[in-house]
């Protein structure tokens, strides 16, 4: 094993007891205080230096070590979802001290890429590569789009390159776009009155909410066909059906597979508002909430990930990781489809039938999946999209829960608070490390991966999905993000 490996390895104990904390605080978008301190705390023991609060964020810092470039990124999360509370056991068991749970894996998310840090750092320390490691503490992916955010104020500006993963099911490289989106609020105010004495003196808000998904849901034909839209109504006017409502709001997702499709749909979403206001006699306000970005691939950095992701090798699940997994596997729904032909989706059908080989009868995707690259988006977003536009980056993923496992569900936290997420959290970590290694010791590689994405964004520069200046969203609480 190489000293990167080796290292990461043998401070297994360390990191597993990090993200087990993590884990356990459980905190979610932008009140991630104590999982901020403990990082920070671990960071500065290791002598990186931090710097708290960036771009103007509470819960954003930055951890930095060495000195000169090239500077390389790591980015990690530690944000967790409202309503996941879960013991780590294979069936449904709250914990009793919080709602909330790491239903997206984000605390491995950001242990690995902790760890992917500090092992670079012995790197720079023995010399075997020169530069400085910087470690992006990046909060309220869910819901927040916190990375947005910190692109718009400028914090990733000097950053050559950047690396980060995702727990996911299987070994595998993000090879695929996602969607762009925006999320946006409409909040109408009409007049109230008695609704069966004189509701011609009324002018009902819920009305204009109605009318604008009417609109809306007209509007889905005449956009392009890989759009989504969807919506909830927030403020439904209230409990008394016999008062006329006065207020009333809706939270729109749009998403599209480009930022500037994303701002055109908006655009008329907001005619249609303004028209459901007219109608009805009331006013309309509306609030840019969040907005991500569609990602910018770079094939040149994907391609090293994966070749570090062979050469690490299998996770090394053992009998009772498989044990755990089957009887979460177990609690799916049955009848939910083919799993194998989910994950498969989108992908050409020589590689799907190689990856259907590699992963038929498992239970736990050890290995690393035949490399594939995606040419259509997949239905998600993330906020690592707006990093990708400003600096290269690329996205590892590595198996970190059953095969079949939903994100955003009970089994997943339940996976990522015992050894199946720690395993695959060191593997990422392993993996990361090597990659940013090369980064920081091949000048040759750097300059290509920074090459293509200089061709690639003389072509197609970035539109931000933020308002001039947004002000961090303050409106909602924790909707989820992807
Ligand atoms: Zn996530």
């Amino acid at each position: 094993m190489d000293d990167l490996s080796s290292y990461i390895e043998n401070n297994r104990d360390r990191f597993i007891s990090l993200s087990d904390r993590v884990w356990e605080y459980a905190e979610t978008r932008f009140a991630e205080h104590n999982s901020v301190d403990l990082l920070v705390s671990a960071f500065e023991e290791e002598g990186f230096t931090v710097e708290r609060g960036i771009g103007n964020i509470p819960t954003a810092f930055v951890a930095t070590y060495g000195s000169g470039g090239p500077v390389i990124a790591l980015l990690g999360e530690y944000d967790a979802l409202a309503g996941l509370s879960q013991n780590p056991v294979p069936h449904r068991d709250e914990r009793e001290k919080t709602g909330n749970g790491h239903g997206c894996g984000h605390n491995l998310l950001g242990v690995g890429s902790l760890a992917a840090a500090f092992a670079v750092k012995q790197a720079i320390v023995s010399g075997e590569v020169q530069g400085t490691i910087r470690f992006y503490g990046c909060p309220a992916e869910e819901g927040g789009a916190g990375k947005t955010f910190m692109v718009q104020r400028g914090v990733f500006d000097d950053v050559d390159a950047a690396i980060t993963w995702h727990p996911a099911m299987m070994n595998s490289v993000f090879t695929f776009n996602v969607l762009a989106r925006s999320m946006i609020i409409f909040k109408f105010q009409g007049i109230s009155a008695h609704a069966a004495a004189n509701p011609f003196n009324g002018r009902s808000a819920l009305d204009a909410v109605e009318l604008m998904n009417v609109g809306a849901n007209y509007l889905r034909e005449h956009i392009v066909p890989e759009a989504r839209m969807h919506y909830v109504i927030t403020d439904g006017g209230g409990i008394s059906p016999n008062v006329v409502p006065a207020t009333a709001s809706s939270l729109y997702y749009v998403r599209a597979p480009r930022t500037a499709e994303v701002k055109e749909i908006e655009e008329r979403l907001f005619d249609v508002a303004r028209g459901a206001a007219l109608m009805t006699g009331t006013e309309v306000e509306i609030i840019f909430h969040s907005g991500t970005s569609n990602l910018l691939l770079n094939e040149t950095l994907e391609e090293r990930l994966y070749h570090n992701l062979v050469k690490v090798g299998s996770i090394p699940f053992d009998e009772s990781d498989e044990k755990f997994a089957a009887e979460i596997a177990n609690s799916f729904v049955k009848g939910g489809g083919d799993m194998l032909s989910q994950i498969t989706a989108g992908i050409g059908r020589g590689v799907a039938q190689e990856i259907k080989e590699k992963i038929g009868g498992k239970v736990l995707n050890d290995e690393p999946l035949p490399y594939f690259r995606v040419n259509k988006a997949l239905s998600g977003s993330t906020d690592v999209g707006d990093v990708s536009w400003i600096v290269p980056t690329a996205q590892l993923a590595t198996s970190c829960s059953a095969l079949g496992t939903a994100m955003h569900s009970w089994q997943l936290v339940a996976q990522g608070g015992m050894s199946i997420g720690h395993k695959g959290m060191l593997h990422a970590a392993k993996v990361m490390a090597l990659t940013t290694a090369d980064l920081l010791k091949d000048p040759q590689f750097l300059a290509d991966v920074k090459a293509e994405f200089a061709a690639k964004i003389a072509e197609d520069p970035y539109v931000s999905p933020l308002p001039p200046n947004a002000p961090l969203p303050t409106e909602l609480e924790t909707p989820d993000q992807h």
